[in-house]
């Protein structure tokens, strides 16, 4: 489950683009697995029945195939799942958007807020 946000930077799309903007970064930044009907409980037991298969990541100390099994879908284990073409970076869990502040002419500030930070370094 990830955010909004998260789902602009992937696609490129900018959501909720007509809506104000306090609400717009409000709305795109929340994840609330709360309000939505999934049944996590039956997700996770439909993964761990899926097949296992040996991981196609190689051991960084040897070269070799690594010999974990895995039940991932790329085909990697959790410890070479970096190495899956397919592989994205997990997002830290910081907040990281556009810059809260409020600039002199009283426009939203457009510059990308620091990491962990609501505000960019000029604003900070
Ligand atoms: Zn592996
Ligand atoms: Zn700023």
């Amino acid at each position: 489950m990830v955010s909004v946000d998260k789902v602009e930077e992937l696609t490129g799309i900018d959501f909720y683009s007509e809506l104000d903007d306090v609400l717009e970064e409000k709305l795109e930044a929340e994840i609330n697995p709360g309000k939505w009907n999934f049944n996590l409980t039956f997700q996770s037991k439909t993964y761990s029945s899926s097949v296992s298969s040996q991981c196609k990541g190689m051991t960084k100390s040897t070269g070799n195939r690594c010999r974990n099994n895995t039940t991932n879908s790329n085909g990697y284990c959790y410890l070479h799942k970096d190495q899956s073409p397919d592989y994205k970076k997990p997002q830290s869990s910081n907040y990281v958007g556009r810059c809260n502040a409020t600039t002199k002419k009283g426009t939203r500030c457009k510059r990308n807020a620091s990491a962990g930070l609501k505000f960019c370094w000029q604003h900070k």
